[in-house]
């Protein structure tokens, strides 16, 4: 089938569906120019701190905050800083269609919060989100400019003085239960799962296009995934792309 064809499968798809849940990657976020925490361009070596010893996973564990939080929060504050950056077609999309009624909700690995600024209200972030902040000791909230405004090297609790960190999965820790729950609970409902924008490798997220049981396992992805063969409709292109040239109605 050719990609026009497709596109036209898709919309019949979300047409006869009711309730179409959404889940999505990095390529997802990606269209809208974040870049890639894994690349180490753009880095730079202040306060002394310097990266280049340490794997881009090692800088987002809980070992590195714990550790070397003077580290961690140096790469945190150059490579994760997403409050200016604007959603994308793909996330405006996904937003008129849960508008529409037709989508239940947003299932995100991403962590910056752009589907809530297109306007999408259920939205499952299983990786957490930069724009919230808590204190390890009294786990008292803090806004998304907290750690950004700070002027400490490492930012601390006004209240008890506790180390105030990113509200974000890192690694070494487990997934967000509510969030998880909350999304298995949305894809047992869905009638149609859409996948887009992940290449589907990162466990345990992945699995739940596998644990979809519903009518149609949709994949929207740049690259082949592991999942293309149990998928009704695969189209490889940019989510954004196929999302603004898919009609709703
Ligand atoms: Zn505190």
């Amino acid at each position: 089938m050719e990609t026009e064809d497709k596109i036209k499968e898709l919309s019949r798809i979300i047409s006869e569906c009711k309730h179409i849940v959404f889940f999505g990657g990095a390529g997802v976020s990606t269209e809208s120019g974040i870049p890639d925490f894994r690349s180490k361009d753009g880095l730079y070596n202040q306060h002394d701190v310097k990266f280049d010893r340490y794997s881009p996973e090692y800088l987002l564990s809980i070992d590195c905050l714990i550790d070397h939080p003077d580290v961690f929060y140096e790469f945190y504050r150059q490579k994760l800083d997403c409050r200016t950056i604007e959603p994308n077609k793909a996330h405006i999309r996904l937003a008129e269609l849960e508008k529409m009624g037709k989508l239940d909700g947003v299932i995100t690995q991403n962590i910056d919060g752009l589907h809530q600024k297109a306007g999408s209200r259920n939205v499952q972030e299983i990786h957490g989100s930069t724009l919230r902040n808590y204190c390890m000791k009294c786990h008292k909230k803090y806004d998304a400019e907290f750690i950004f405004r700070s002027e400490d090297k490492i930012p601390k609790c006004p209240e008890c003085g506790g180390m105030v960190r990113p509200d974000v999965t890192l690694y070494g820790e487990g997934l967000p239960q509510t969030a998880w729950v909350e999304s298995m609970r949305l894809i047992y409902r869905a009638d149609c799962l859409i996948v887009g924008g992940t290449s589907l490798a990162v466990q345990p997220a992945a699995s739940l296009a596998y644990q979809f049981p519903g009518k149609y396992l949709v994949i929207i992805n740049r690259d082949k995934t592991p999942a293309d063969r149990n998928a009704q409709l695969v189209i490889h292109d940019s989510i954004g792309k196929v999302l603004d040239l898919t009609s709703f109605d």
